[in-house]
């Protein structure tokens, strides 16, 4: 399917994708898709300040890390190039003539200022509904400058420009230019062109109302990239910041928002950003993941935080990443989750310890010590019974005997199934955590 629908992601790179720059572009993408449309990736590096190379390449990792990918722009084909505002001053300077020739811009101090009509300007936006602004008045709505005099342009006119240039049909942006767009309409009309249709997606809030803002917690899209979250769940997440399925569903698969996404349905209503619950969205998608992928991502997050997993036979280490599946939401909390499983030197929760590593425990311990010593079968099952009878002979509960021996071999009262992890551990290195917590016991 292909149709005319041309929608484009237009960010000033800044150094990083912001995490409402990622939902502007997942709602590009999904509108593109939906259609049959284009979707144009332009980088609006007027600031000649910034390092525009670096800044770019951030982008265009966060827009490949999630998986959305750009017809037109930069390390894309595409006929409307160039795609850097930085490498379109002869066309800027065109569409200047023309403003010059139409009498609409004059000079002062330096800079340029495009006339505005004076004038009621109607924004009929496909989200925000039909909203009027008075231009009528030059105290409240004094002529814009669109160059400065230092000669660099300013945001709405190279943005108009290029918007008619690369013949966008749907300018697909935050709420937050809602108040450009009046300006922007009259810069259209200037040039005589058909504005396109607009669609402001409604703001992403904090949790307590404020707007978020790039210093924010979650606000940079590396949090997620370097935080173990896996690209899925976030654009998962990302849908539902303004847009919802009917049935409210949180989990969807993204064939489906493609299949359901229209701009209608974008809703009105600022979005209120819940990093927990983007990170129980995670967990649900680790849950499903392919055994190869979860093995492959969770030896990388046990890497990333120093561990040499190459020193351990493949079985063992396959082995004790299975009893961590499930158990975690995102994979940076792998490596405290299982790192016990890969050194020996860990260190002890000291709530823990303050709690389990009394004298009453060391009669105890010493007592599961003897069991596992003597099992011939160091297997789950057998762990269980040794353990359990012992609990039975001693007149003491279960848990009496499974806490001081869980902090004793992993250094927490968290973690994986007890007997599947002193299997997998081994009875050499169980024994020998044990009596390392033996010497630390009071007695
Ligand atoms: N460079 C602008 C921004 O990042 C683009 C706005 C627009 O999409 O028109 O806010």
């Amino acid at each position: 399917m292909s149709s005319d629908v041309r929608v484009r992601f237009a960010p000033s790179p800044t150094g990083f994708l912001h995490i409402g720059g990622a939902r502007t572009v997942l709602f590009n993408w999904l509108y593109a898709k939906h259609t049959g449309g284009t979707l144009v990736l332009r980088i609006e590096d007027t600031d000649r300040a910034r390092n525009t190379q670096e800044a770019a390449q951030a982008i265009y990792d966060g827009l490949r890390w999630l998986g959305l990918n750009w017809d037109e722009g930069p390390e894309a084909s595409g006929d409307h190039g160039p795609y850097f505002q930085s490498e379109r001053e002869a066309i800027y300077q065109s569409y200047l003539d023309k403003l010059r020739a139409a009498n609409r811009v004059y000079d002062d101090a330096g800079s340029i200022r495009f006339r505005f009509a004076r004038e009621k300007v109607v924004v009929d936006d496909v989200i925000c509904g039909h909203i009027e602004f008075d231009m009528a008045s030059s105290e409240t709505n004094p002529d814009m400058t669109i160059r400065r005099a230092d000669g660099s342009w300013i945001f709405h006119f190279v943005n108009v420009v290029d918007d008619i240039e690369m013949k966008i049909s749907h300018v697909i942006r935050g709420e937050d230019h809602l108040s450009n767009t009046p300006k922007h309409i009259q810069l259209y009309r200037a040039f005589g062109a058909t504005p396109p249709r607009f669609a402001h997606i409604p703001l992403i809030l904090n949790k307590d109302g404020s707007k978020m803002s790039k210093r924010d917690q979650g606000a940079s899209l590396n949090t997620y990239i370097d935080g173990g979250y896996l690209p899925e769940a976030v654009r998962n997440y990302l849908c539902l910041l303004g847009w919802s399925p009917k049935d409210n569903r949180e989990k969807i698969d993204l064939k489906e928002v493609v299949r359901l996404f229209e701009l209608e349905k974008v809703h009105r209503k600022n979005a209120a950003f819940d990093l927990e619950k983007c990170t129980w969205l995670n967990g649900e998608y680790v849950r499903e993941l392919s055994d190869e992928r979860f093995h492959s991502l969770a030896r990388q997050a046990l890497e990333k935080a120093g561990f040499d997993l190459s020193t351990f036979p493949p079985d063992y280490v396959r082995a004790a990443l299975d009893t961590c599946n499930g158990k975690f939401k995102i994979f940076s909390e792998l490596p405290g989750y299982c790192g016990f499983y890969f050194k020996d030197d860990f260190e002890l929760n000291p709530d823990g310890v303050a709690k389990h590593f009394v004298a009453e425990n060391k009669p105890r311990l010493l007592a599961v010590r003897e069991a596992f010593a003597g099992l011939d079968n160091f297997d789950a099952a057998k762990l269980e019974t040794g353990l359990k009878a012992t609990a039975a002979q001693l007149n003491v509960k279960v848990g009496a005997l499974v806490h001081p021996t869980r902090l004793a071999v992993t250094g927490t009262n968290a973690g994986p199934s007890l007997y599947h992890l002193l299997e997998i551990l081994g009875k050499d290195r169980v024994l020998a955590r044990i009596d390392r917590a033996l010497n630390l016991l009071p007695g």
